[in-house]
C-alpha cells in the first residue's frame, strides 16, 4: 500500500498523520458553535453533518451526523462502515468530482476543539503485555513469574466508562488510602506514586446477546476502530486496595483517550500475528487470522514551563501477548453481553528493554533508579504540571497512519471535603 493521493494538499505530504488512506473519526466544534462529527483529512476536518446536509453521504433516510458522537454509524454495522470509507474515500480523492461541493465544508483543524469521539458504553482494562506482567511481578513480588492462569486467560477488570476523557483533559491527581509497609496504619491523602501505562484501546462496534458467546473471527469484525489510550494509575493507592479483587480507586480517576477513531479497516495493511506462544492456548481463544498491528509508540513528559517534551519510552502494539480479538473472545465467552461503544485497553505496552517500558513503575524501577529528562530534571512517577503525551502512528511506504496526541496535565489533588 502506498500514499492515496488527495486534493487536500496538506494530505499528501508523509509526515502527516491523516492522508486519504486513514481518514479517522472524530467528535469537534470551532468557538461557540455545537460539537458535530467530522473526518480528519491533512490538517483538515470534514464537516460530516454538513455533508450529509449537502447530499454527499447518505448513511440513512434520516441524519446521522447531527450528534457529537460516532455510536449511532458504529451500530450500523460493518457493511455501512465500509460503504461510508468507501463513500469519504471518493469523495477526498485527487480528481474527485466532489471537490466543488466539499471544499466548502472543510474546517481547518488549528481552529477546532476536539472531544470525546464516541459515548463509552463500558470500560473494561486487560493486562496482556507479557514483559509489563513480567516486570511488575518482579518490583511488587520480587520474581518476575506470571501468574499461573496468564498464559491461559487474557485477564481483564471491568473499569469505569466514567473515568474516559479526550485527549487534552487535564487529570486531578487522586486522593486514597494507602499504606507504606512498615507502618501500622493506612493513611489518606494526594497520591504519591501516580503514574502512565501507555494502552491501546479497542472500540466495540457491534455488540452482542447476552448469554451468546463469540468466536475470535466474530471478534475481530466487531471492533470498530482504535484509539491510543492512557489507564492513568495511582501505585500506592492500588497496591493497598488490589488483593483480592484487583484494581479500583487507584484506576478510577481518570482514563485519556486520543480524540480520533482510527477504523481497522484504515490499519487493515499494518495487521501482524500475536506472538509465538509459550503455551497452546486452548482452541476457543486460538488466533484464526493476525490480531494485532505493527503501531510505533511512544511516551513523553513535559515538566510545567519546559521548553521541550522528552522521550521517555518507544515501543510498538505488536508487542503484546494477546490481541483485541482474542480479548472480546474471552470477555463474551461467559455470556457476557458486549455492546456497541464499549472500551477495551490492551493493557501496558511494554517491549523486552528498558528503552520500551510503558510505564513509569517500569522505567524508574518503582522509583528506585529514577530517570532524567532532556530538561537535567529526574523522574521516579509523575509530578504536578507534568504534561503526559502517547503518541503512534502505523508507517506504510510514503505515508503513515496517525492517531493524534493522547494528552493529558497532572493538577494538584483538591482537599477533601471537611
Ligand atoms: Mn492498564
Amino acid at each position: 500500500m502506498t500514499l492515496l493521493k488527495s486534493w487536500v494538499a496538506s494530505a499528501n505530504s508523509a509526515d502527516t498523520p491523516f492522508p486519504l488512506n486513514n481518514l479517522p473519526y472524530g467528535v469537534f466544534s470551532v468557538g461557540d458553535d455545537y460539537p458535530r462529527c467530522g473526518v480528519a483529512i491533512g490538517d483538515m476536518i470534514l464537516d460530516m453533518e454538513a455533508a450529509e446536509d449537502a447530499g454527499l453521504i447518505a448513511l440513512s433516510d434520516l441524519p446521522v451526523f447531527d450528534v457529537p458522537y460516532w455510536n449511532d454509524v458504529m451500530e450500523m454495522g460493518r457493511d455501512t462502515w465500509a460503504s461510508l470509507r468507501a463513500r469519504l474515500g471518493e469523495i477526498l480523492a485527487e480528481g474527485s468530482a466532489d471537490q466543488a461541493s466539499a471544499e466548502p465544508l472543510l474546517v481547518a483543524a488549528n481552529d477546532a476543539d476536539l472531544h470525546m469521539p464516541f459515548a463509552v458504553a463500558e470500560y473494561t482494562d486487560f493486562y496482556a503485555g507479557m514483559q509489563h506482567a513480567k516486570n511488575m511481578g518482579e518490583i511488587l513480588r520480587g520474581s518476575p513469574d506470571l501468574p499461573a492462569n496468564w498464559l491461559h486467560i487474557p485477564i481483564g477488570y471491568n473499569g469505569r466508562a466514567s473515568s474516559v476523557v479526550v485527549s487534552g483533559t487535564d487529570i486531578r491527581r487522586p486522593l486514597g488510602q494507602t499504606k507504606a509497609p512498615d507502618a501500622d496504619m493506612p493513611s489518606f491523602g494526594p497520591c504519591k506514586r501516580l503514574d502512565i501505562e501507555l494502552e491501546m484501546g479497542a472500540i466495540v462496534g457491534t455488540g452482542s446477546e447476552m448469554g451468546q458467546p463469540v468466536t475470535v473471527s466474530e471478534a475481530d469484525e466487531m471492533i470498530f476502530g482504535y484509539v491510543l489510550l492512557n489507564d492513568w494509575s495511582a501505585r500506592d493507592i492500588q497496591g493497598w486496595e488490589y488483593q483480592p479483587l484487583g484494581p479500583f480507586q487507584g484506576k478510577a480517576f481518570g482514563t485519556s483517550i486520543s480524540p480520533w477513531i482510527v477504523t481497522s479497516a484504515a490499519l487493515e495493511p499494518f495487521r501482524t500475528a500475536t506472538p509465538a506462544r509459550e503455551k497452546e492456548l486452548l482452541p476457543y481463544l486460538a488466533e484464526k487470522k493476525p490480531g494485532l498491528y505493527d503501531i510505533s509508540l511512544e511516551v513523553l513528559v513535559q515538566p510545567e514551563g519546559a521548553p521541550e517534551p522528552s522521550v521517555i519510552s518507544r515501543t510498538n502494539y505488536s508487542r503484546m501477548y494477546y490481541s483485541a480479538a482474542q480479548q472480546l473472545c474471552h470477555h463474551a465467552s461467559s455470556g457476557c453481553e458486549m455492546s456497541s461503544g464499549d472500551l477495551l485497553g490492551s493493557g501496558t505496552i511494554s517491549g523486552p528493554s528498558r528503552e520500551e517500558y510503558g510505564s513509569l513503575m517500569e522505567l524508574s524501577h518503582a522509583g528506585r533508579e529514577p530517570f532524567t529528562l532532556e530538561t537535567g530534571e529526574s523522574r521516579g512517577f509523575i509530578e504536578d504540571g507534568d504534561t503526559l503525551t502517547l503518541r503512534g502512528a502505523a508507517k506504510g511506504d510514503g505515508y503513515q497512519i496517525g492517531f493524534g496526541d493522547c494528552t493529558g496535565t497532572i493538577l494538584a489533588s483538591v482537599k477533601f471535603p471537611d
